[in-house]
Protein backbone atom coordinates (compact mmCIF):
# COMPACT_ATOMS: atom_id res chain seq x y z
CA UNK A 1 0.00 0.00 0.00
CA UNK A 2 1.30 3.63 -0.94
CA UNK A 3 1.88 5.70 1.79
CA UNK A 4 0.14 9.20 1.26
CA UNK A 5 3.49 11.16 1.52
CA UNK A 6 4.89 8.54 -1.52
CA UNK A 7 1.41 9.36 -3.28
CA UNK A 8 2.17 12.99 -2.40
CA UNK A 9 5.85 12.66 -3.98
CA UNK A 10 5.30 10.29 -7.02
CA UNK A 11 3.07 13.27 -8.24
CA UNK A 12 4.91 15.79 -7.97
CA UNK A 13 8.39 13.98 -9.58
CA UNK A 14 5.20 12.76 -12.16
CA UNK A 15 5.05 16.67 -13.20
CA UNK A 16 9.27 17.65 -12.43
CA UNK A 17 9.91 15.01 -15.43
CA UNK A 18 7.67 16.76 -17.36
CA UNK A 19 10.06 19.44 -17.11
CA UNK A 20 7.85 21.47 -14.44
CA UNK A 21 8.86 23.29 -11.95
CA UNK A 22 7.85 21.81 -8.32
CA UNK A 23 6.97 25.58 -5.70
CA UNK A 24 6.72 24.54 -2.62
CA UNK A 25 3.00 25.42 -1.17
CA UNK A 26 1.95 29.18 -0.10
CA UNK A 27 0.60 30.17 3.01
CA UNK A 28 -2.77 29.72 3.51
CA UNK A 29 -3.21 33.58 4.15
CA UNK A 30 -2.04 35.04 1.37
CA UNK A 31 -1.32 39.00 2.00
CA UNK A 32 -0.84 39.94 -1.85
CA UNK A 33 -5.20 38.90 -2.04
CA UNK A 34 -7.29 40.87 -0.41
CA UNK A 35 -10.45 39.00 -1.93
CA UNK A 36 -10.05 35.85 0.36
CA UNK A 37 -9.60 34.84 4.05
CA UNK A 38 -7.68 31.55 2.72
CA UNK A 39 -6.45 30.28 -0.29
CA UNK A 40 -9.16 27.65 -1.26
CA UNK A 41 -7.05 26.11 -4.64
CA UNK A 42 -4.00 25.34 -5.99
CA UNK A 43 -4.06 28.62 -8.58
CA UNK A 44 -4.70 30.90 -6.41
CA UNK A 45 -0.91 32.14 -6.20
CA UNK A 46 -1.26 32.51 -9.77
CA UNK A 47 -4.20 34.21 -10.28
CA UNK A 48 -1.85 37.38 -11.43
CA UNK A 49 -0.02 35.28 -13.25
CA UNK A 50 -3.16 33.91 -15.53
CA UNK A 51 -4.65 37.68 -15.43
CA UNK A 52 -1.34 38.87 -17.45
CA UNK A 53 -0.15 41.23 -14.57
CA UNK A 54 2.87 39.44 -13.40
CA UNK A 55 5.28 36.97 -15.20
CA UNK A 56 4.84 32.97 -14.40
CA UNK A 57 7.63 31.78 -12.74
CA UNK A 58 8.00 29.19 -15.12
CA UNK A 59 6.13 27.81 -18.04
CA UNK A 60 5.38 24.69 -16.42
CA UNK A 61 4.79 24.31 -12.55
CA UNK A 62 3.77 21.88 -10.10
CA UNK A 63 2.49 22.13 -6.08
CA UNK A 64 0.72 20.37 -3.40
CA UNK A 65 -0.76 23.67 -1.96
CA UNK A 66 -2.63 24.43 1.32
CA UNK A 67 -6.25 24.95 1.25
CA UNK A 68 -8.85 25.81 3.35
CA UNK A 69 -12.79 25.86 2.46
CA UNK A 70 -14.56 27.70 5.56
CA UNK A 71 -15.74 31.15 4.06
CA UNK A 72 -16.45 32.45 1.06
CA UNK A 73 -17.53 30.76 -2.27
CA UNK A 74 -15.87 27.52 -1.37
CA UNK A 75 -17.17 26.62 2.20
CA UNK A 76 -17.41 23.36 2.96
CA UNK A 77 -17.14 23.30 6.50
CA UNK A 78 -21.24 22.34 6.91
CA UNK A 79 -20.24 19.17 4.67
CA UNK A 80 -17.46 17.97 7.29
CA UNK A 81 -17.57 14.74 9.31
CA UNK A 82 -20.86 13.89 7.26
CA UNK A 83 -19.36 14.03 4.00
CA UNK A 84 -16.13 10.96 3.55
CA UNK A 85 -14.69 13.37 0.99
CA UNK A 86 -14.86 17.15 1.94
CA UNK A 87 -12.58 18.96 4.56
CA UNK A 88 -12.09 22.11 5.84
CA UNK A 89 -8.73 21.73 5.44
CA UNK A 90 -7.00 19.65 2.43
CA UNK A 91 -3.92 19.68 0.06
CA UNK A 92 -4.77 19.97 -3.16
CA UNK A 93 -2.34 18.67 -6.15
CA UNK A 94 -1.75 20.75 -9.04
CA UNK A 95 0.25 21.02 -12.30
CA UNK A 96 -0.13 24.12 -14.09
CA UNK A 97 0.51 25.68 -18.01
CA UNK A 98 1.09 29.27 -18.00
CA UNK A 99 0.94 29.52 -22.03
CA UNK A 100 2.85 26.87 -22.71
CA UNK A 101 0.86 23.14 -23.37
CA UNK A 102 -2.78 23.03 -23.60
CA UNK A 103 -5.85 19.98 -23.53
CA UNK A 104 -4.25 17.70 -25.15
CA UNK A 105 -1.11 17.09 -23.24
CA UNK A 106 -3.03 18.10 -20.00
CA UNK A 107 -5.08 15.31 -20.44
CA UNK A 108 -2.63 12.97 -21.63
CA UNK A 109 -0.50 13.87 -18.68
CA UNK A 110 -3.67 13.11 -16.29
CA UNK A 111 -4.54 9.87 -17.80
CA UNK A 112 -1.00 8.28 -18.14
CA UNK A 113 -0.02 9.27 -14.53
CA UNK A 114 -3.49 7.57 -12.91
CA UNK A 115 -3.73 4.55 -15.36
CA UNK A 116 0.69 3.84 -15.61
CA UNK A 117 1.80 5.32 -12.41
CA UNK A 118 -0.98 4.72 -9.88
CA UNK A 119 -2.33 1.87 -11.67
CA UNK A 120 -5.96 2.74 -11.03
CA UNK A 121 -8.28 0.62 -12.59
CA UNK A 122 -9.73 2.22 -15.83
CA UNK A 123 -13.14 -0.15 -15.37
CA UNK A 124 -13.52 3.05 -12.62
CA UNK A 125 -12.94 6.03 -13.90
CA UNK A 126 -15.26 8.40 -15.64
CA UNK A 127 -14.63 11.82 -17.59
CA UNK A 128 -17.00 14.75 -17.53
CA UNK A 129 -16.55 17.54 -20.35
CA UNK A 130 -18.29 20.50 -21.17
CA UNK A 131 -20.76 20.15 -23.48
CA UNK A 132 -19.45 22.30 -25.90
CA UNK A 133 -15.97 20.88 -25.58
CA UNK A 134 -15.77 18.35 -28.31
CA UNK A 135 -12.14 19.15 -28.23
CA UNK A 136 -11.50 17.76 -25.39
CA UNK A 137 -14.15 14.67 -25.61
CA UNK A 138 -12.16 13.64 -28.72
CA UNK A 139 -8.58 13.98 -26.94
CA UNK A 140 -10.24 11.68 -23.92
CA UNK A 141 -11.18 9.15 -26.84
CA UNK A 142 -7.82 9.38 -28.51
CA UNK A 143 -6.25 8.53 -25.43
CA UNK A 144 -8.64 5.26 -25.13
CA UNK A 145 -11.98 6.14 -22.83
CA UNK A 146 -15.05 4.54 -24.26
CA UNK A 147 -17.58 7.26 -25.67
CA UNK A 148 -19.81 6.15 -22.89
CA UNK A 149 -17.70 7.21 -19.92
CA UNK A 150 -17.22 10.27 -21.31
CA UNK A 151 -19.92 12.85 -19.98
CA UNK A 152 -21.10 16.34 -20.92
CA UNK A 153 -22.36 18.48 -18.69
CA UNK A 154 -23.35 22.06 -18.19
CA UNK A 155 -21.47 25.19 -17.38
CA UNK A 156 -22.59 25.03 -13.60
CA UNK A 157 -20.15 21.84 -13.78
CA UNK A 158 -17.59 22.51 -16.35
CA UNK A 159 -17.03 25.75 -16.95
CA UNK A 160 -14.80 27.35 -15.02
CA UNK A 161 -14.39 31.51 -14.46
CA UNK A 162 -12.15 33.64 -12.04
CA UNK A 163 -14.59 35.78 -11.56
CA UNK A 164 -17.50 38.42 -13.28
CA UNK A 165 -14.75 39.04 -15.90
CA UNK A 166 -11.45 37.76 -16.54
CA UNK A 167 -9.84 34.44 -18.13
CA UNK A 168 -12.47 31.54 -18.23
CA UNK A 169 -13.00 28.22 -19.67
CA UNK A 170 -14.21 24.58 -20.12
CA UNK A 171 -12.74 21.87 -17.82
CA UNK A 172 -12.62 18.68 -17.79
CA UNK A 173 -12.98 16.16 -14.38
CA UNK A 174 -12.10 12.75 -13.66
CA UNK A 175 -14.63 10.91 -11.23
CA UNK A 176 -13.99 7.20 -9.62
CA UNK A 177 -16.44 4.71 -8.53
CA UNK A 178 -15.52 4.01 -5.14
CA UNK A 179 -18.87 0.86 -4.93
CA UNK A 180 -18.02 -2.46 -3.73
CA UNK A 181 -19.81 -4.04 -7.36
CA UNK A 182 -18.62 -2.56 -10.70
CA UNK A 183 -20.92 -3.76 -12.92
CA UNK A 184 -22.95 -1.26 -10.55
CA UNK A 185 -22.26 1.65 -12.44
CA UNK A 186 -24.64 4.22 -14.04
CA UNK A 187 -23.42 7.65 -15.59
CA UNK A 188 -26.23 9.40 -13.08
CA UNK A 189 -24.37 8.56 -10.50
CA UNK A 190 -21.40 11.05 -11.50
CA UNK A 191 -21.92 14.56 -9.99
CA UNK A 192 -25.02 13.36 -8.04
CA UNK A 193 -24.44 12.80 -4.44
CA UNK A 194 -24.27 9.35 -4.70
CA UNK A 195 -21.23 9.26 -2.41
CA UNK A 196 -19.85 5.77 -4.51
CA UNK A 197 -18.89 8.42 -7.09
CA UNK A 198 -16.21 10.62 -6.34
CA UNK A 199 -14.66 13.79 -8.22
CA UNK A 200 -11.22 13.30 -8.59
CA UNK A 201 -9.28 16.02 -9.99
CA UNK A 202 -10.35 18.78 -11.96
CA UNK A 203 -8.67 20.18 -15.28
CA UNK A 204 -9.04 24.15 -16.27
CA UNK A 205 -8.54 24.80 -19.63
CA UNK A 206 -8.62 28.51 -19.68
CA UNK A 207 -8.86 29.68 -23.41
CA UNK A 208 -11.06 32.83 -23.13
CA UNK A 209 -11.56 36.21 -21.13
CA UNK A 210 -14.42 36.99 -20.34
CA UNK A 211 -15.26 41.20 -20.49
CA UNK A 212 -18.04 43.21 -19.01
CA UNK A 213 -20.46 42.74 -21.74
CA UNK A 214 -20.50 38.70 -20.69
CA UNK A 215 -18.59 38.16 -24.45
CA UNK A 216 -15.85 35.82 -24.85
CA UNK A 217 -12.58 36.35 -26.19
CA UNK A 218 -9.83 33.84 -27.10
CA UNK A 219 -6.48 34.94 -24.07
CA UNK A 220 -3.54 35.34 -26.16
CA UNK A 221 -2.07 32.43 -24.50
CA UNK A 222 -4.27 29.56 -23.28
CA UNK A 223 -3.26 28.42 -19.89
CA UNK A 224 -3.97 24.78 -17.53
CA UNK A 225 -4.93 25.19 -13.86
CA UNK A 226 -5.73 21.77 -11.96
CA UNK A 227 -6.23 20.27 -8.87
CA UNK A 228 -6.91 16.74 -7.43
CA UNK A 229 -7.04 16.71 -3.85
CA UNK A 230 -4.36 14.38 -2.15
CA UNK A 231 -6.93 13.12 0.12
CA UNK A 232 -8.90 11.84 -1.80
CA UNK A 233 -5.97 10.28 -4.42
CA UNK A 234 -5.02 8.53 -1.38
CA UNK A 235 -8.05 7.61 -0.33
CA UNK A 236 -8.59 5.30 -3.78
CA UNK A 237 -4.63 4.22 -3.74
CA UNK A 238 -5.59 2.67 -0.41
CA UNK A 239 -8.59 0.87 -1.29
CA UNK A 240 -11.26 2.58 1.28
CA UNK A 241 -13.95 4.57 1.18
CA UNK A 242 -13.22 7.51 2.73
CA UNK A 243 -10.30 9.63 3.23
CA UNK A 244 -10.95 9.54 6.97
CA UNK A 245 -9.75 5.87 6.70
CA UNK A 246 -6.51 6.90 4.98
CA UNK A 247 -3.29 7.19 6.91
CA UNK A 248 -4.09 11.13 6.59
CA UNK A 249 -6.41 10.45 9.40
CA UNK A 250 -6.51 7.39 11.02
CA UNK A 251 -3.62 7.96 13.67
CA UNK A 252 -6.00 11.43 14.31
CA UNK A 253 -8.98 9.09 15.07
CA UNK A 254 -6.70 6.66 16.86
CA UNK A 255 -5.50 9.12 19.02
CA UNK A 256 -9.13 10.72 19.83
CA UNK A 257 -10.39 7.29 20.58
CA UNK A 258 -7.84 6.14 23.18
CA UNK A 259 -7.97 9.86 24.89
CA UNK A 260 -11.94 8.80 25.28
CA UNK A 261 -11.24 5.04 26.18
CA UNK A 262 -13.47 3.90 23.69
CA UNK A 263 -13.13 1.68 20.15
CA UNK A 264 -14.15 1.11 17.03
CA UNK A 265 -17.54 0.42 18.20
CA UNK A 266 -17.94 3.63 19.35
CA UNK A 267 -16.53 5.31 16.20
CA UNK A 268 -19.00 3.58 14.36
CA UNK A 269 -21.52 4.83 16.27
CA UNK A 270 -20.50 8.75 16.66
CA UNK A 271 -18.59 8.36 13.20
CA UNK A 272 -19.38 12.25 12.31
CA UNK A 273 -18.39 13.54 15.10
CA UNK A 274 -15.06 12.00 15.60
CA UNK A 275 -14.41 12.82 11.63
CA UNK A 276 -15.25 16.50 11.97
CA UNK A 277 -12.89 16.83 15.26
CA UNK A 278 -10.09 14.95 13.06
CA UNK A 279 -10.27 17.32 10.17
CA UNK A 280 -10.46 20.51 12.63
CA UNK A 281 -7.58 19.47 14.29
CA UNK A 282 -5.87 19.71 11.07
CA UNK A 283 -7.06 22.76 9.75
CA UNK A 284 -6.38 24.19 13.26
CA UNK A 285 -2.73 23.37 13.62
CA UNK A 286 -1.91 24.79 10.07
CA UNK A 287 -4.19 27.74 10.69
CA UNK A 288 -1.71 28.45 14.66
CA UNK A 289 1.40 27.60 12.37
CA UNK A 290 0.79 30.94 10.22
CA UNK A 291 -0.08 32.68 13.51
CA UNK A 292 -3.92 32.63 13.43
CA UNK A 293 -5.35 32.31 16.84
CA UNK A 294 -8.59 32.25 17.96
CA UNK A 295 -10.33 36.01 18.06
CA UNK A 296 -13.48 37.94 17.74
CA UNK A 297 -12.98 38.84 13.71
CA UNK A 298 -11.62 37.54 10.68
CA UNK A 299 -9.86 34.81 10.22
CA UNK A 300 -9.14 34.86 13.82
CA UNK A 301 -12.91 33.96 14.44
CA UNK A 302 -13.03 31.07 11.53
CA UNK A 303 -9.93 29.62 13.73
CA UNK A 304 -12.21 30.55 16.99
CA UNK A 305 -15.47 28.36 15.50
CA UNK A 306 -13.44 25.45 14.61
CA UNK A 307 -12.16 25.21 17.91
CA UNK A 308 -15.71 25.87 19.81
CA UNK A 309 -17.53 23.43 17.16
CA UNK A 310 -14.98 21.04 17.65
CA UNK A 311 -15.45 21.58 21.87
CA UNK A 312 -18.98 21.00 21.35
CA UNK A 313 -18.71 17.92 19.28
CA UNK A 314 -16.28 16.50 22.08
CA UNK A 315 -18.83 16.63 24.73
CA UNK A 316 -21.40 14.74 22.51
CA UNK A 317 -18.79 11.99 21.89
CA UNK A 318 -18.20 12.21 26.12
CA UNK A 319 -14.81 13.40 26.13
CA UNK A 320 -13.56 14.95 29.22
CA UNK A 321 -9.76 15.97 29.04
CA UNK A 322 -8.99 18.68 26.34
CA UNK A 323 -8.87 16.48 22.93
CA UNK A 324 -7.94 19.16 20.17
CA UNK A 325 -4.21 20.10 21.22
CA UNK A 326 -3.83 15.74 21.37
CA UNK A 327 -5.35 15.44 18.14
CA UNK A 328 -3.48 18.48 16.11
CA UNK A 329 -0.22 16.93 17.64
CA UNK A 330 -0.51 14.08 15.73
CA UNK A 331 -1.42 15.97 12.61
CA UNK A 332 2.15 17.26 13.10
CA UNK A 333 3.84 14.31 12.97
CA UNK A 334 2.06 13.37 9.84
CA UNK A 335 2.13 15.98 8.07
CA UNK A 336 5.36 18.00 10.10
CA UNK A 337 7.68 16.95 7.34
CA UNK A 338 6.17 18.19 4.21
CA UNK A 339 5.35 21.50 6.17
CA UNK A 340 8.17 21.98 8.59
CA UNK A 341 6.09 25.21 9.57
CA UNK A 342 4.35 22.78 12.03
CA UNK A 343 7.14 21.53 13.91
CA UNK A 344 8.26 24.85 14.57
CA UNK A 345 5.04 25.65 16.24
CA UNK A 346 4.50 22.11 17.96
CA UNK A 347 4.42 23.86 21.75
CA UNK A 348 2.62 26.57 20.34
CA UNK A 349 -0.16 24.64 18.95
CA UNK A 350 -0.28 22.95 22.51
CA UNK A 351 -1.24 25.64 24.47
CA UNK A 352 -3.33 27.86 22.19
CA UNK A 353 -5.54 24.81 21.63
CA UNK A 354 -5.54 24.07 25.24
CA UNK A 355 -6.38 27.50 26.19
CA UNK A 356 -8.91 28.35 23.84
CA UNK A 357 -10.96 24.95 24.70
CA UNK A 358 -10.61 25.02 28.51
CA UNK A 359 -11.73 28.56 27.98
CA UNK A 360 -15.07 27.40 26.19
CA UNK A 361 -15.35 24.31 28.13
CA UNK A 362 -16.05 26.61 31.06
CA UNK A 363 -19.27 28.21 29.37
CA UNK A 364 -20.34 25.43 27.45
CA UNK A 365 -22.17 23.42 29.67
CA UNK A 366 -24.27 26.46 30.86
CA UNK A 367 -24.64 27.46 27.75
CA UNK A 368 -26.28 24.02 26.68
CA UNK A 369 -28.59 24.29 29.71
CA UNK A 370 -29.66 27.08 28.35
CA UNK A 371 -30.43 25.61 24.78
CA UNK A 372 -32.26 23.03 26.28
CA UNK A 373 -34.69 24.50 28.28
CA UNK A 374 -35.49 27.24 25.00
CA UNK A 375 -35.86 23.92 22.93
CA UNK A 376 -37.68 22.58 26.05
CA UNK A 377 -40.18 25.95 25.93
CA UNK A 378 -40.42 26.15 22.23
CA UNK A 379 -41.86 22.25 21.63
CA UNK A 380 -43.86 22.74 24.45
CA UNK A 381 -45.65 25.61 22.77
CA UNK A 382 -45.54 23.92 19.53
CA UNK A 383 -43.01 26.22 17.87
CA UNK A 384 -39.71 25.62 15.87
CA UNK A 385 -37.76 28.62 15.76
CA UNK A 386 -35.53 30.06 18.68
CA UNK A 387 -36.05 33.71 18.79
CA UNK A 388 -32.99 35.79 18.09
CA UNK A 389 -32.30 37.81 21.41
CA UNK A 390 -31.77 33.72 22.52
CA UNK A 391 -29.63 32.85 19.99
CA UNK A 392 -27.78 36.04 20.47
CA UNK A 393 -27.41 35.59 24.13
CA UNK A 394 -25.94 32.11 23.80
CA UNK A 395 -23.59 34.04 21.25
CA UNK A 396 -22.96 37.06 23.91
CA UNK A 397 -23.02 35.12 26.89
CA UNK A 398 -22.21 31.91 26.58
CA UNK A 399 -19.73 32.09 23.60
CA UNK A 400 -21.58 29.81 20.76
CA UNK A 401 -20.69 30.98 17.50
CA UNK A 402 -23.80 31.58 15.51
CA UNK A 403 -23.62 28.48 12.92
CA UNK A 404 -22.99 26.23 15.94
CA UNK A 405 -26.06 27.25 17.59
CA UNK A 406 -28.01 26.64 14.09
CA UNK A 407 -26.19 23.13 13.90
CA UNK A 408 -27.37 21.74 17.37
CA UNK A 409 -30.81 23.21 16.79
CA UNK A 410 -30.52 21.59 13.00
CA UNK A 411 -29.85 18.57 15.10
CA UNK A 412 -33.25 18.63 16.88
CA UNK A 413 -35.41 19.88 14.07
CA UNK A 414 -35.20 23.24 14.92
CA UNK A 415 -34.07 26.53 13.24
CA UNK A 416 -33.63 30.28 13.91
CA UNK A 417 -33.96 33.00 12.15
CA UNK A 418 -30.90 34.48 10.52
CA UNK A 419 -32.69 38.19 10.38
CA UNK A 420 -33.90 38.02 14.27
CA UNK A 421 -30.35 37.29 15.17
CA UNK A 422 -28.62 39.86 13.39
CA UNK A 423 -31.37 42.35 14.78
CA UNK A 424 -30.60 41.27 18.00
CA UNK A 425 -26.93 41.91 17.59
CA UNK A 426 -27.54 45.59 16.05
CA UNK A 427 -29.15 46.41 18.76
CA UNK A 428 -26.50 45.28 21.09
CA UNK A 429 -24.22 46.86 19.28
CA UNK A 430 -25.58 50.12 19.38
CA UNK A 431 -26.38 49.73 23.11
CA UNK A 432 -22.22 49.24 23.84
CA UNK A 433 -21.82 52.10 21.36
CA UNK A 434 -24.17 54.42 23.93
CA UNK A 435 -22.90 53.20 26.53
CA UNK A 436 -19.35 53.94 25.41
CA UNK A 437 -20.07 57.47 24.66
CA UNK A 438 -21.60 57.84 27.92
CA UNK A 439 -18.40 56.73 29.86
CA UNK A 440 -16.96 59.20 27.74
P1 LIG B 1 -16.77 18.68 -4.98
O1 LIG B 1 -17.68 18.72 -6.17
O2 LIG B 1 -16.44 17.29 -4.53
O3 LIG B 1 -17.24 19.56 -3.86
P2 LIG B 1 -15.24 20.75 -6.18
O4 LIG B 1 -15.77 20.65 -7.56
O5 LIG B 1 -15.81 21.78 -5.29
O6 LIG B 1 -15.36 19.30 -5.44
P3 LIG B 1 -12.77 21.81 -7.18
O7 LIG B 1 -13.01 23.23 -6.85
O8 LIG B 1 -12.94 21.37 -8.59
O9 LIG B 1 -13.65 20.88 -6.20
O10 LIG B 1 -11.31 21.43 -6.63
C1 LIG B 1 -10.42 20.53 -7.27
C2 LIG B 1 -10.24 19.25 -6.47
O11 LIG B 1 -9.94 19.50 -5.09
C3 LIG B 1 -11.46 18.37 -6.42
O12 LIG B 1 -11.58 17.62 -7.61
C4 LIG B 1 -11.17 17.49 -5.21
O13 LIG B 1 -10.27 16.45 -5.53
C5 LIG B 1 -10.46 18.45 -4.27
N1 LIG B 1 -11.37 19.04 -3.27
C6 LIG B 1 -12.28 20.03 -3.47
N2 LIG B 1 -12.91 20.36 -2.32
C7 LIG B 1 -12.39 19.56 -1.37
C8 LIG B 1 -12.62 19.43 0.03
N3 LIG B 1 -13.49 20.20 0.68
N4 LIG B 1 -11.90 18.51 0.70
C9 LIG B 1 -11.01 17.72 0.07
N5 LIG B 1 -10.74 17.80 -1.25
C10 LIG B 1 -11.41 18.70 -1.97
MG1 LIG C 1 -17.15 21.63 -3.73
MG1 LIG D 1 -17.45 19.36 -8.17
MG1 LIG E 1 -14.68 20.37 -9.39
Amino acid sequence: MMHSSEIRRTFLDYFQQKQHTYLSSSPLVLSSDKSLLFVNAGMVPFKNVFLGLEQPPSARACSSQKCLRVSGKHNDLEEVGRSPRHHTFFEMLGNFSFGDYFKQDAIHYAWELLTQVFHLSVERLWITVYQDDEEAARIWEDVGVRRERILPFGAKDNFWSMGETGPCGPSSEIHYYLGSDPSMQHPEGVNSDDDDYMELWNLVFMQYNRDEQGSLTPLSAFSVDTGMGLERLTTVLQGVKSSYGTDLFVPILQRLLALNHRDDAHYQQYRYAYNAIADHSRALAFLIAEHITPGNGGRDYVSRRLIRRAAYLGRTLGLEQPFLAPAAQVCVDILGEQYPELLQIRTDIDSILTMEEKRFQRTLTRGLRYLDESCQRLTQSGLRTLPGPEAFKLYDTFGFPFDLTQKILAERGLDVSVQDYEEERIKQQQRSRQHALFKA
